[in-house]
């Protein structure tokens, strides 16, 4: 990426002034245009404004960067630039710097990565959206009105006794069980009109618990560096409080006018901390999430911009969201890989979030049961204070934990018999059990048992998962579909039969098992709806004994304060992960499932199925804290030069046919010229799974022990990659810091 000047020279009058924007497109530069025809010469012109601009054959909005006098620019090739959309700037400074610093980082096209600070309909080229919340009140007419009007339409009657009030937002309607048909006809009768309600100016707090003496003295570390950058990490185990801090520290900052930023890993699977945060303050909430509609969410863009929202409560492309007085950050579930995003721009909202507050001046908060290594590698060397709550806050203890050697034992989709039992007798107690199966459908395979063929996706070096309801074959990779095959297209023969173990097919089996027990399948087929997640909750809160089976979403967020039996019914198909974190996330998993267990007054039991008892990991996790085995798995990652002690990057590839993606990564490898040595270079190779999606997907990985020396590397990489001719079809893209090298 080219550097831009920074100031004007002193120059000659008749040089004309210059405006360097990013715009929209995959270009690895800032592009140059005349101001518009309209616009003085001498206009203060403010970095972060919109600009309307020429590209080939389109118009673009783009961002002001700076202005320059250039005599070096071949002024004939300018072209002029068509408009300027505000006069003050929609991206202030701090966020600039901030978006400049992640395109410069991960080596992304500028114009592509400034987009994310605007809001959907900026980026548009329309005006921001206005803050206030559509709502009704009375009109001049309306006022006029005696009480007790209208009685003959008892409805229009209830909802102008409330209009006489107070104004009401449209979405307090639904409370107050007024249809939206009755606004219409106050209005259609001229009594009532729309207005805007502005977010209130009042910020309040609800009384907090009564703090803990390890979160007092994390809540006390995070206060006493409020207005300046710090890093913090609060490592709590599940159910140890650390939302209780994160509130009681927002209140904080709230108390002082500011704001607070708070990222979650899924705001679909955590409905709680939504509900926690606007049970707590009496304030405006902004969310930003993809639940929104397209206009509420511009809208909360506009109230956190603003500073109207006391609260912003997003996921990871929220961490680029504007914010008028940034006062703190959180990151809840630190660890959670959700918040790397894996495509167009590739970037960890966790390290970004860290890279603003430093930007901001504020402190930030990254919370775990089960911290990522990179940032237990920074606790360690004292760069993030580390906070810790090691126990259960509201008095439950931490569960015991078992490994159930199933060696030789009978299965019953999946299930041993001493499982079983303790399945048993915690229903007998009119408690709940919680079961974790981390593949969804009925059977990963669909076989023919005459002549061993197995579904393959016809896109994807991949087998079709089978799934029942409704009957298909599907990938997993490529959202692929296909009808159920009536005979073996091999050898004709009928007799197909499914291999492994999915949800649908554990589900099909408890309810055999378990006929007067309820069982609720929690994945990503089962739980389509936004709610669908919240919804569970409040139906487990209201029933005793139940089953409840999932994947891996059953490890995030929520808090299922009934169970008390948590199996894992299949470890094995953990372990033996190939990428280098393998055991990182092998652990996190073991240990967050581990954590839904007795979370209320009830001692809770885990037990974990595997056919490998011995292997030391799965014994670690059971007997170690978080701490020994990060300091365990960071002491393999330093023998080996891996993140976080080593940094890696790759250079990524799909292309149309295998050879096309590794002849171009050659190419660019050799163009680059890096002398052996300074940075490892391995590759060109293919993915592990070397088609998805009917592409073929390779890649060159580069490895160094010097994390600014990699940069270096990458950076030349990235710019020779977009030099080279690329055969047709071929993308490629850089990926810094990846969470995988598969
Ligand atoms: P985490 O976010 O670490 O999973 P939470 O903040 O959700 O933990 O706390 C778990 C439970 O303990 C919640 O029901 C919460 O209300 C309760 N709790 C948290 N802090 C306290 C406290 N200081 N006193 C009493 N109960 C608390
Ligand atoms: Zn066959
Ligand atoms: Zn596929």
């Amino acid at each position: 990426m080219q550097a831009p000047t920074n100031n004007p020279p002193i120059l000659p009058d008749d040089t004309p002034r210059i405006m360097r924007c990013a715009v929209p497109a995959p270009l690895y530069t800032l592009l140059d245009y005349l101001l518009p025809g309209d616009v003085d010469e001498n206009r203060q012109l403010k970095p972060g404004i919109r600009v309307r601009v020429p590209l080939g054959n389109r118009t673009l909005t783009g961002v002001l960067i700076e202005t320059h006098h250039s005599p070096d620019v071949a002024l004939n090739r300018i072209k002029r630039a068509e408009s300027l959309l505000d006069d003050e700037p929609l991206i202030d400074p701090t966020q600039l710097a901030l978006l400049r610093w992640t395109a410069h980082y991960y080596l992304h096209p500028p114009g592509e990565t400034l987009v994310l600070g605007l809001a959907l309909r900026e980026r548009r080229g329309e005006p921001p959206a206005p803050c206030g919340e559509p709502g009704v009140a009375l009109s001049e007419r309306g006022r006029g009105l005696p009480a007790g009007a209208l009685q003959r339409a008892p409805k229009q009657a209830a909802l102008l006794a409330a209009l006489q009030k107070a104004p009401l937002r449209l979405t307090d309607l639904n409370e107050l069980n007024i249809s939206r048909s009755i606004v219409r006809e106050l209005m259609s009768k001229g009594l009532a009109e729309r207005i805007d309600m502005p977010p209130s100016p009042d910020w309040r707090c609800r009384s907090p618990l009564v703090a803990n003496s390890e979160q007092s003295a994390a809540l006390n570390g995070v206060i006493a560096a409020l207005g300046s950058f710090s890093c913090h990490l609060l490592e709590g185990v599940t159910g140890s409080g650390k939302t209780e801090v994160y509130l009681q520290a927002v209140a904080k900052v709230i108390a002082r006018g500011q704001q607070a930023l708070v990222l979650l890993p899924e705001i679909g699977l955590t409905p709680q901390m939504v509900q926690r945060f606007k049970a707590r303050f009496d304030a405006p909430i902004a969310l930003l999430h993809s639940g929104l509609s397209d206009g509420e969410r511009d809208r909360h863009w506009s109230m956190a911009r603003q500073g109207h929202a006391a609260v912003v409560l997003g996921t990871r492309s929220a961490v680029f969201a504007p914010l008028a007085n940034p006062g703190l950050i959180i990151v809840d579930e630190e660890h959670d890989t959700a918040f790397s995003q894996q495509d167009g721009l590739r970037y960890s909202a966790r390290d970004v979030a860290v890279k603003r507050a430093q930007l901001s001046d504020c402190p930030v908060i990254l919370g775990s049961a089960t911290p990522s290594l990179e940032t237990m590698a920074n606790a360690r060397t004292g760069r993030y204070q580390h906070h810790k709550l090691t126990q259960r806050a509201a008095g439950a203890t931490i569960p015991t934990k078992r490994i159930l050697d199933i060696r030789g034992l009978d299965l019953d989709a999946g299930i041993s018999a001493p499982l079983h039992a303790a399945i048993q007798s915690t229903l007998e107690r009119d408690e709940q059990v919680l079961l974790f199966l981390n593949r969804r459908g009925f059977a990963p395979t669909l076989m023919c048992h005459d002549c061993g063929w197995a579904a393959q996706c016809d896109h994807c070096d991949a087998r079709m998962t089978l799934h029942r309801h409704p009957a298909t074959l599907r990938c997993h990779h490529c959202n692929g579909r296909r009808p159920l095959p009536h005979h073996c297209p091999e050898c004709a023969s009928r007799r197909l039969v499914s291999s492994g173990l999915g949800t649908e097919q554990a589900e099909a089996s408890l309810h055999r098992h378990y006929p007067q027990v309820r069982t609720f399948r929690v994945d990503s087929d089962s739980m389509g709806g936004k709610h669908a997640m919240a919804e569970l909750g409040q139906e487990l809160e209201t029933r005793g004994a139940c089953i409840i089976l999932g994947t891996q979403m059953l490890t995030k967020g929520h808090h299922f304060p009934k169970v008390t039996c948590v199996g894992v019914i299949d470890a094995d198909s953990l372990l033996f992960n190939p990428d280098f974190r393998g055991e990182e996330r092998l652990a996190q998993l073991l240990t967050q499932v581990g954590g839904r267990a007795g979370r209320a007054q009830q001692a809770g039991e885990v037990i974990i199925q595997t056919r490998h008892p011995d292997h030391p990991l799965i014994q670690r996790v059971l007997e170690e804290p978080w701490q020994m085995l990060a300091d365990q798995l960071l002491g393999q990652r330093e023998q080996l030069g891996l993140p976080p002690v080593g940094a890696l990057a790759a250079l990524r590839c799909d292309s149309r046919a295998l050879d096309h993606g590794l002849q171009f990564l050659e190419q660019v490898k050799r163009g680059a010229g890096i002398s052996a040595g300074e940075v490892n270079v391995i590759g060109p190779l293919p993915a592990a799974m070397a088609r998805r999606a009917g592409l073929y997907r390779s890649q060159l990985v580069l490895q160094a022990r010097d994390r600014r020396r990699l940069g270096e590397v990458a950076a030349k990489i990235a710019s020779t990659a977009a030099s080279t001719k690329a055969p047709s079809g071929l993308r490629w893209f850089m990926d810094i810091d990846p969470i995988d090298t598969l």
